[in-house]
């Protein structure tokens, strides 16, 4: 028997709802503030990502599915979103068409150990806005996120955001870090011993105990930021609370790489155990820039589209669509015109189950029941040969002979009938 592939599993159509509901909210979110939909390939030349997201991050060193083509290329299934919009933005030139608000949904790809909220094929939703460096640009994307998982139901979440400043900034503070941390070298984890040298940033975001002990005294990064840099960052938190945003400075939330700027941020949850990050995002000024275009100031996100549905299991039943009514009919014609009336009514908008058994009408009748359907509609001989169908109310029980004909002349007042049995 074939199997599904580790890191990866089917989205059954009892779990779908959730997904379409989390599309929807965001797509309709986005849409408001004129986000933009688009859809990069989903791999990429290898060096793509190896310069896009950088050869010192977990990512690019353990994570990536790569692999030659036939033509012998070395070719990458895209583990984010970021690196493929802007190499599209470079591309086809869309810097020469202003600011440029970009979103974008589908499956990533990353070679992890799996457990709840994390798999080798998962889902993201990320937007990227880019050609602007203005504070306000940075809170209206984190007030986009907020909205999205507010406007989903979702509480008990809090947003960490940090400053990184800019090239310079981290350089001063880097010789800060290194200079604080180097006593310590021997009681770091073996990745952080490595990262002294290589990326000691990195080591603040350390998941290991011990270390996260030592770095919480660590200097701070905003105490190593230029005037222009704090500046851009109180700009930011004075907007967040301008929103009514709440935040929570986190020092050790950091980006170690050189395109990254200012801002980066993380929404978290305390009902996920320790898969509990939810959007991560952040400013980039250097890495349109770094991929071969022009300056360009930009900031995104990306928000993990398994966890949301982990945490929207925990709230709710998954959305369901009940059809309006449940078609029944037994014998060759009524089947026959069953089946034309189906399709008529779902032309006119209704929502229709067609039972196709063919079984008696008991056992037809008892399924329309569970079916959640407003109304039964019934073809039997008799009703076939007059070219008139059984209308039956499924809450009152309420029934009545009606035209074929009439039935789909009425379709307004039938649909206000629907609506109103409904609420
Ligand atoms: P983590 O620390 O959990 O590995 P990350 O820093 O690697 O996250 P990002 O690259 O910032 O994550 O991706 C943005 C979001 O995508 C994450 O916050 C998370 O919600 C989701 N995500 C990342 N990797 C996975 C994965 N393997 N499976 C499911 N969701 C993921
Ligand atoms: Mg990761």
């Amino acid at each position: 028997m074939i199997q599904a592939l580790r890191g990866t599993r089917d989205i059954l159509p009892e779990e779908v709802g959730y997904w379409q509901l989390i599309e929807a909210t965001a797509r309709e979110i986005l849409t408001r503030a004129l986000y933009q939909e688009i859809r990069p390939p989903i791999f990429e030349q290898t060096s793509l990502f190896e310069r896009g997201i950088g050869e010192a991050t977990d990512i690019v060193g353990k994570e990536m599915y790569t692999f030659k083509d036939r033509g012998d290329r070395s070719l990458t299934l895209r583990p984010e979103g970021t690196a493929g919009v802007v190499r599209s933005y470079i591309t086809n030139k869309l810097f020469s068409q202003g600011v440029q608000r970009l979103w974008y949904t589908g499956a990533m790809f990353r070679y992890e150990r799996p457990q709840a909220g994390r798999q080798r094929q998962f889902h993201q939703i990320g937007l990227e806005l880019l050609g602007s460096g203005a504070p306000r640009a940075d809170v209206e994307v984190i007030a986009i996120a907020t909205d999205i998982l507010q406007a989903l139901g979702l509480r008990n979440l809090t947003l960490d955001i940090n400053s990184v400043g800019r090239g310079e900034d981290r350089q001063r503070y880097r010789e800060a870090l290194v200079q604080y941390l180097e006593p310590y070298k021997a009681e770091l984890d073996k990745d952080s011993q490595e990262r002294l040298t290589r990326n000691p940033l990195r080591i603040l975001d350390s998941k290991d105990e011990k270390t996260q002990a030592i770095a919480q005294d660590a200097p701070k990064i905003i105490d190593h930021l230029s005037d222009e840099s704090k500046q851009h960052f109180d700009t930011v938190l004075q907007l967040l609370t301008d929103l009514s945003i709440p935040y929570n400075i986190n020092h050790c939330l950091v980006r170690g790489l050189d395109y990254y700027t200012h801002t980066a941020f993380e929404i978290k949850s305390d009902e996920l155990g320790s898969q509990a990050t939810v959007c991560g995002g952040g400013r980039y000024d250097g890495l349109v820039a770094e991929l071969g275009g022009p300056e360009t100031q930009a900031i995104g996100w990306g928000m993990g589209m398994e966890r949301l549905v982990l945490l929207l299991q925990q709230l709710q039943q998954p959305p369901v669509t009940p059809p309006d009514f449940y078609l029944v009919s037994r014998g060759v014609i009524p089947e026959a015109q069953g089946l034309v009336l189906a399709q008529k009514l779902r032309s006119a908008g209704f929502i229709v189950e067609l039972d196709l058994s063919g079984s008696a009408f008991g056992k037809q009748f008892k399924r329309a029941d569970r079916s959640g359907a407003v109304a039964c509609i019934v073809l039997g001989d008799a009703e076939a040969e007059n070219k008139t169908v059984g209308l039956k109310w499924l809450a009152s029980g309420e029934q009545e002979a009606i035209a074929q004909t009439d039935l789909l002349a009425n379709t307004e007042a039938l649909r206000s009938k629907i609506a109103q049995i409904r609420n």
